[in-house]
């Protein structure tokens, strides 16, 4: 239990740390959907099991973050709660279901509102004059804007016409126009100055100033959506009746809200809004609907987080409109130019997209390319942009068609095209320096060798610093190399040579793998070395060997045989096994050493990491001893083997009982056959 309680501590952990970064600096790491993927997981975890203390403070339970350090606190007359999300018309039918059962009502209205995507901010008004703007903050306490609030020129410092109540809380969205984001990030390009990755952070970088840098605050707007502390003296007890009031005393509000009582119309407001949603000029993610009668709004009351009575049903972010800037070619490991269209910055599901892979010439065919196009964005499977359509009406007379280049970006050399005209190729090899470096970073990546530190970036410069030309060199580096590179630090370097020395324990599959071989991607090196229990025996093999592999095809077969049989390669491949350890994945059954140890026959997952052994080690020594490691946890696993800071495999294996082996057990077995 305790490993499932520290689980569920990190993981609140990591949420509080990623809604900082959200809420209070603006700069999110990760998406929306991601966020909201681990917000439901931990609400499932602790309801599961049901520890009371662990959700005291837990961010299931808490809004917002509690801010930036530097702003002054100011707590709010009525707090300031979230809103509950939904993503589906039918989750959504079951909020409504929710409602009428509760208010036992036939007709019910409902204010649907757009959900603007910007920052939420509580202005509160002593006799019509403004006194305090503040942050949501966590709901509670926010922090004082005040001073900033004041050259937002949407915001009225004074309110005008009658009955002005002595105090009055009032809530909206300060949110930045589309234009004004292209305008302000096309001016911090030209300076060279920091750009903005969406309005909503342009928005919360810009109100959260400490100390007023810019008058950039001025592009901000607001839009008044509703109100906290509102006197019932003044006779209002509808939602939409007090948002009029407000208008009528100088705040703006949105002409886009409609009071509806069906389904229907709520569903059909919800599609039509998404329709418009990519030519507004501002950004939203959803709608907001709200029943709209404030005396059944008090009977329906709030949880800890949201209102009972509304709720956003929100986009799922899929599509949204961009334009084409150009289109770069980007080079591969194997030499094959992929193009890569650069687009007008656009944020979808909360991730900023900049650049969309074009795949190959085939595709920029099929869409009919050219730069300046108008074109829909889609993130397929909410991960990888890919480019839909291009809206042709859009298309300028004097738009350039896309075509494929006929030298190499990097070395100039000329292009071959291969596979049917669909991929073009730069066929200098290694002598250019861009499939050079792809390449090497393929060698260290966690297809390969996993070294960590060594990305891109740094094995570019140690390229262009000629301390590596081939992947035996990156046993030859030293502190002194790796320290003489720009922006590195005294910790990476030690990390990285650390990582260095820890890699040279490798499977024969990954290191195949490791090679960067056309075609030969680890499924493959896995088949293959099925077949060949040593890496001599692999070098020695025969294209006949090769071609009787089930699952690879004549021209894999060719492209590996070519491959390891050409001179340079073959000493390559000499010296690498020099400074590597490369055992086989796949041991003989004859050569199990005790069949009697409780590991044969066994199915055992791994979970954490141990501290005797790298996890390739223990999956090989359990190979050895006759048993099976799987990837995953199920009814049929034998034993979890438990190292420091299990994960979800661990938590799994608790809710099938599965037995519990620990770092010393697997030792004692060790040493008794092996
Ligand atoms: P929210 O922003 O989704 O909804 C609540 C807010 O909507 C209110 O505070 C209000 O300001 C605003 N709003 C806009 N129009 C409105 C209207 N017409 N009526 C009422 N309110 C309106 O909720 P939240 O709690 O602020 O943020 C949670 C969401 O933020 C998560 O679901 C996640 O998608 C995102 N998030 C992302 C990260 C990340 O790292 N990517 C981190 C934290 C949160």
């Amino acid at each position: 239990m305790t490993f499932i309680k520290n689980y569920i501590l990190r993981l609140q952990e990591k949420i509080r740390y990623y809604g900082y970064l959200y809420y209070s600096l603006g700069s999110p790491i990760i998406s929306d959907s991601r966020y909201d993927y681990l917000i439901k997981k931990l609400k499932y975890l602790e309801n599961k099991y049901k520890f009371t203390w662990l959700k005291k403070d837990s961010p299931t339970l808490t809004i917002g973050s509690p801010g930036l350090l530097g702003l002054k606190k100011y707590k709010h007359i009525t707090p300031m709660l979230s809103l509950n999300h939904v993503f589906t018309a039918s989750d959504y039918l079951n909020f409504y279901t929710k409602v009428k059962v509760f208010l036992k009502e036939q007709k019910i209205n409902f204010c649907c509102e757009l959900k603007i995507d910007g920052l939420a901010i509580n202005l509160i008004y002593r006799k019509g004059t403004l006194k305090k703007a503040i942050t949501r903050g966590d709901g509670i306490t926010g922090e004082d804007v005040t001073s900033n609030i004041y050259l937002i020129s949407s915001i009225p410092k004074q309110l005008c016409g009658f009955n002005l109540p002595r105090t009055l809380e009032v809530r909206g969205e300060i949110f930045m126009l589309k234009s004004d984001f292209a305008r302000l990030n096309n001016k911090a390009i030209n300076n060279h100055t920091k750009t903005f990755s969406n309005t909503r952070n342009a928005s919360s970088g810009l109100l959260l100033q400490k100390h007023l840098k810019t008058d950039a605050i001025k592009n901000l707007v607001f839009c008044c959506h509703g109100y906290g502390y509102f006197p019932d003296n003044l006779n209002m007890f509808d939602h939409s009746s007090r948002l009029i009031q407000l208008k009528n005393w100088g705040l703006p509000i949105s002409g886009y809200s409609s009071i509806f009582n069906s389904n229907a119309d709520i569903l059909n407001f919800y599609k039509k809004i998404k329709s418009i949603r990519d030519f507004l000029d501002f950004d939203i993610d959803g709608i907001v609907i709200k029943v709209n009668s404030i005396i059944f709004q008090n009977k329906l009351g709030y949880t800890h987080k949201a209102p009972r009575w509304s709720v956003a049903l929100k986009f799922f972010d899929k599509e949204k409109v961009s334009k084409i800037l150009k289109v770069i070619y980007q080079i591969g490991r194997t030499g094959v130019i992929t193009p890569v269209a650069q687009i007008e910055p656009i944020c979808i599901s909360g991730v900023t997209i900049r650049k969309v892979s074009l795949h190959n010439f085939n595709v920029i065919k099929q869409l009919d390319l050219h730069i300046g196009d108008v074109v829909t964005v889609k993130r397929s499977g909410d991960v990888i942009p890919k480019i839909v359509s291009v809206v042709k009406c859009y298309r300028s007379n004097h738009a350039q068609r896309v075509v494929s280049p006929k030298l190499c970006p990097v070395c100039k050399s000329k292009i071959k095209l291969d596979d049917n005209s669909v991929k073009v190729r730069c066929s200098s090899g290694v002598m250019c320096k861009g499939q050079l470096k792809k390449l090497l970073y393929y060698f260290c990546s966690k297809h390969g060798l996993n070294i960590y530190g060594l990305g891109y970036k740094i094995i570019s410069k140690l390229v262009d610093n000629n301390y590596i030309n081939n992947f035996s060199d990156f046993f030859n580096l030293t502190y002194d190399k790796l320290s003489n590179l720009d922006d590195i630090g005294k910790k990476t370097v030690l990390n990285i040579i650390s990582s260095i020395n820890q890699s040279k324990n490798i499977t024969l599959s990954k290191f195949l793998c490791a090679l960067g071989i056309r075609d030969i991607g680890l499924g493959k090196s896995k088949i293959i070395t099925k077949h060949f229990t040593s890496l001599n025996n692999l070098m020695n093999a025969n294209i006949q060997d090769f071609y009787l592999i089930k699952g690879i095809g004549l021209n894999t077969a060719h492209y590996l045989f070519n491959f390891l049989n050409n001179k340079s390669n073959k000493e390559m491949v000499f010296h690498l096994s020099k400074n590597l350890n490369i055992y086989s994945d796949h041991i003989n059954r004859n050569s199990i050493v005790h069949k009697s140890n409780i590991l044969f026959n066994k199915r055992i997952a791994i979970s954490g990491s141990l501290q005797t052994f790298f996890r390739v080690e223990v999956i090989n020594i359990i190979k050895k001893l006759g048993g099976h490691v799987t990837s995953n946890v199920s009814k049929n696993t034998d034993y979890i083997i438990v190292g420091k800071n299990p994960g979800s495999k661990f938590i799994k294996s608790r809710t099938l009982n599965t037995k519990v082996m620990l770092e010393h057990d697997l030792l004692k077995i060790i040493k008794i056959c092996l």
